[in-house]
């Protein structure tokens, strides 16, 4: 049985016992909220449990890191709907403590790609096509810059609102406690 099977079947039951009655909720959330954060395990339950949200109060949008690669990327364009179409008024970045992506190595995962089967020329070929993936896969330094350089994307993106209060905050993944690096007035 593969890990979609069992989830099938899990599935199933869920729905007969009517186990999704306790998470109605609308999809305009209740607490007007929008966060980035990371794709890290640890933070899956975590984080809502940890800021009092349950589901239908904010709109979560994750990935390694909790990076905004891009100004017109899909993160902003996320927030630039959660913010238009979903009624949400405040941004939360929440990074966190040990992330997988502080201190990653492009190159190194180069290796890893390149050892898995995919030939030495596709990665030129990328990389002559104007995509540095050394650069593109690398995470970050500092967890604290990686926030705060989100948080003034956000605040001084031409299509954001200038009232929308965007917050950096860092997050232990072992508590759950939070650490505000900027605090939005
Ligand atoms: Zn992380």
């Amino acid at each position: 049985m593969n890990k979609l099977d069992e989830i099938l079947e899990y599935n199933k039951l869920f729905v007969e016992n009517k186990e999704y009655e306790q998470y109605k909720a609308t999809k305009y959330p209740g607490k007007k909220l929008v966060i980035l954060s990371c794709m890290d395990t640890r933070l899956t339950e975590l984080l809502p449990k940890a800021l009092n949200l349950k589901n239908g109060d904010a709109k979560i949008v994750k990935n390694a890191g909790a990076t905004i690669m891009h100004p017109f990327g899909s993160i902003i364009r996320s927030i630039i709907v959660a913010i238009y179409e979903f009624n949400t008024d405040e941004v939360l970045v929440i990074g966190h403590k040990n992330c997988g992506m502080s201190n990653i190595n492009g190159e190194e995962i180069i290796n890893k790609i390149i050892s898995r089967g995919v030939s030495k020329e596709t990665i030129d070929t990328i990389n002559n096509s104007g995509i540095n993936i050394d650069k593109w896969l690398h995470g970050f330094d500092s967890v604290e810059d990686s926030v705060k350089e989100s948080v003034d994307l956000i605040k001084k993106h031409p299509l954001i609102p200038k009232e929308i209060k965007v917050h950096g905050l860092i997050m232990d993944p072992e508590t759950g406690s939070l650490e505000v690096i900027i605090k939005d007035q």
